[in-house]
């Protein structure tokens, strides 16, 4: 599963040296780029990768930015869709972009576990493989060994389990989990981490953390593609707040140029979620995005946003799509419910996407109703459409300096909204 590749950072280079570009490049993968619509910017020899913080609001501290990537630029904060196993479920790349989607994520597991990173890379790496152009973020593999995986053997080294698909033997180390998203070829990459669960004893959770950074400084070690792929550290801690300042601490000597909170969205409440945020943010560089990994319902991001945080994923709107339950500004929509028989109005008045602008409710229920496989689909569009067309009014209330104001646009950011659903794969 391992192959190294060279470091080929000279002595004395830091990570964020991005003017060497050209030396390790795969030409099938910038083939792959050019055929893009943003392949223009994979040309650029310097600057490939870089965030700027545009503008900070003076109400709350959230923080209008943008990220460039060698498949583009993003602007944060920003919501990212999950496409696990090579696919955003059920929707194609073009329909993914006309939500308004810069930047997905892959899940390195999954992928692993099929069809492999090595037969990815031989078909050109996941951009090229999946037909998406722009940015794209692969996860470590580190949550699903441990929350989807059986027989989980942690050691200082690694993590050994058995493939649920068909019962092998696996293993993933720091190096191993890097050299794979290497070979997947995505604009940001994570660090190999572990990811205890909630609850969970302290003393665990004490482990995880001292694991995490010390696997952290392996990741960048291994990091074999520095010049085009960012490498992001995972805050680790629970809901303890020393844990997770004495992580931040740690991770800070590592230097990566990207920080994400993890090991959140995993059965606290809100607002212990969002304790740890709104004490992590300000003791994380202000220069570096930070990523709220796994969250999460609208009221999180909106939380998290007013804290600090940057970037955002999670699989809510389209796994709660498949499953008839669509988002709106003022609290979802069962489309099951008996209610909606005879509903000609779309599914939310003055959303631009082409579910509500072409179809009534009464149509969406009957989908459901009747298995149909478009009904999921569009609602999944319907829903990716909201988590931009709120992420983007977050970005315009904190240009205008009045970020606080999404609540009264949004009222499901304030309100108490349970959810059955799982919010992550
Ligand atoms: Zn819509």
């Amino acid at each position: 599963m391992e192959r190294g590749r060279p470091d080929l950072r000279g002595p004395g280079e830091t990570f964020y040296d991005t003017d060497d570009a050209g030396s390790i490049g795969d030409s099938r993968w910038r083939a792959a780029g050019r055929r893009g619509r943003l392949a223009g910017r994979l040309l650029r020899s310097a600057a490939m990768l870089g965030f700027e913080v545009l503008k900070t609001d003076p109400t709350s501290r959230a923080r209008r930015g943008r990220l460039t990537t060698p498949h583009g630029e993003i602007e944060t904060p920003v919501f990212m869709p999950v496409g696990t196993r090579a696919a955003v479920k059920g929707i194609t790349p073009d329909q993914v972009v006309a939500t308004g989607t810069r930047i997905i994520l892959g899940n390195t597991y999954h992928l692993q576990l099929r069809p492999g990173a090595e037969l990815i890379e031989e078909l050109g790496g996941l951009h090229r493989f999946m037909g998406w152009s722009g940015p794209m973020l692969t996860d470590s593999g580190g949550y699903q060994v441990f929350s989807l995986s059986e027989l989980v053997e942690i050691d200082d080294d690694g993590v050994s389990f058995r493939s649920p698909v068909d019962g092998a033997r696996m293993r993933l180390t720091p190096e191993s989990a890097t050299a794979i998203q290497n070979r997947l070829g995505a604009d940001i990459i994570m660090c190999f981490d572990q990811c205890p669960p909630h609850p969970c004893e302290r003393e665990a959770i004490e482990v995880a953390v001292d694991r995490s950074v010390r696997w952290a400084w392996r990741c960048k070690e291994a990091h074999g593609r520095p010049e085009e792929q960012w490498l992001f550290g995972i805050n680790q801690g629970g809901v303890h707040a020393d844990l997770r300042r004495m992580c931040a601490e740690r991770l800070a000597e590592v230097d990566l140029p990207g920080c994400a909170i993890g090991g959140l969205s995993v059965g606290e409440s809100h607002e212990e979620m969002m304790e740890v945020v709104e004490d992590l943010c300000p003791r994380l560089p202000a220069d570096r995005p930070r990523y709220l990994m796994g969250v999460g319902m609208p009221r999180d991001i909106v939380a998290a946003v007013l804290r600090g945080v940057d970037m955002f994923d999670c699989v809510l709107p389209t796994r709660n799509g498949r499953n008839a339950y669509a988002f709106t500004a003022t609290g979802p929509v069962r489309l099951r419910n008996h209610q909606y028989l005879r509903d000609e109005a779309p599914l939310e008045a003055g959303c631009d996407c082409m579910t509500c602008v072409g179809h009534s409710r009464a149509y969406l229920r009957h989908l459901f109703m009747t298995g149909e496989m478009l009904g999921p689909i569009l609602v999944s569009i319907h829903n990716l459409r909201f988590y931009q067309r709120l992420t983007a009014r977050l970005r315009d209330l904190i240009e205008a300096g009045c970020a606080a104001r999404i609540m009264d646009e949004f009222p499901v950011a304030a309100a108490r909204e349970d959810t059955d659903e799982e919010s992550h794969s």
